[in-house]
């Protein structure tokens, strides 16, 4: 979207505390939208994004949302409606790995928690866009981007299939949905990214894993968060006006 646009739309990008989330708020506060900047547990770091939009003129606002949790959810959804009006754009972005571990030693924790964040969390969120977004409510109609993985096509053996299973789940959420709604003004669509230069690896206790496993890929280097980003703020807009129920890999190739 250009920024006229987006001028006076509504973006929400969960995890916009760091990394693609991060740089998908910075993108978007730059096209012109109004960006509500969601975290978990990184408080103080979205709201040194929030600051740094703020200060460079853009309008941004932080809010706490644990996304597996409905009330958090249901709070968001309200506060940014209170805040900008009915949200335009939402970004399920938020997503833990749940840590390496083969199937034949994982948790039932392990799994309760991944698939909270990255299964229940996208499908509660979508849940509220779609009320907000609907042509059927009176809405404008919208977008939703899941950002999915590679890790769905690939399986994740060896480090986390209990991981590449959810991005599974948020793929087919894309495609039933998208379908689901496809008559109400709104287009879903996921973004794959492949091996990305972010915390999320040093998160899962290998901080050297992205550079080390994208160098076998055709490209040969890992992806930033920005070039996420650009492929997340594609589909948002108005260019890609007739792309619903799409997956778009960012992956070098992989
Ligand atoms: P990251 O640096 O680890 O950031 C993860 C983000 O998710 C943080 O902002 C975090 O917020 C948020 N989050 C964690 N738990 C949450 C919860 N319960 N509710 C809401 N938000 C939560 O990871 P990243 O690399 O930027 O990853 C962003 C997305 O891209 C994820 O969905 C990930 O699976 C996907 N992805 C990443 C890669 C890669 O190579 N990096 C590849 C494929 C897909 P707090 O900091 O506030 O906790």
């Amino acid at each position: 979207m250009t920024g006229a646009q987006a001028a006076n739309k509504v973006m929400i990008v969960t995890g916009g505390s760091r990394g693609i989330g991060a740089e998908i708020a910075r993108k978007a506060a730059y096209e012109g939208y109004r960006v509500v900047v969601t975290y978990a547990s990184g408080a103080q770091r979205a709201e040194a994004v929030v600051a740094e939009l703020i200060e460079s003129g853009r309008e941004a606002i932080s809010v706490a949302c644990d996304v597996s949790r409905e009330e958090d959810v249901v709070a968001l959804f309200a506060r940014t409606k209170d805040v900008f009006g009915r949200v335009s754009v939402l970004v399920n972005n938020g997503g833990v790995t749940g840590g390496f571990s083969k199937v034949r030693d994982v948790t039932a924790q392990t799994l309760q928690d991944t698939m909270s964040v990255n299964v229940i969390g996208a499908v509660l969120c979508s849940r509220e866009a779609v009320r907000q977004m609907s042509t059927e409510t009176g809405g404008p109609g919208g977008a939703i981007i899941n950002v999915s993985s590679r890790a769905s096509q690939y399986g994740g053996a060896g480090e986390w299939v209990h991981y590449a299973a959810s991005k599974g789940a948020l793929d087919t959420l894309t495609l039933g949905l998208a379908r689901e709604v496809a008559a109400e003004g709104i287009r879903v669509n996921a973004v794959a990214p492949g091996f990305i230069d972010t915390e999320l690896h040093a998160a899962a206790g290998d901080a050297g894993r992205a550079a080390r496993l994208a160098a076998s890929t055709p490209m040969g280097r890992p992806g930033t968060s920005a070039e996420v980003a650009d492929v997340v703020l594609w589909l948002a807009s108005e260019r890609a006006s007739y792309v619903t129920a799409a997956i778009v890999a960012a992956a070098g190739g992989r």
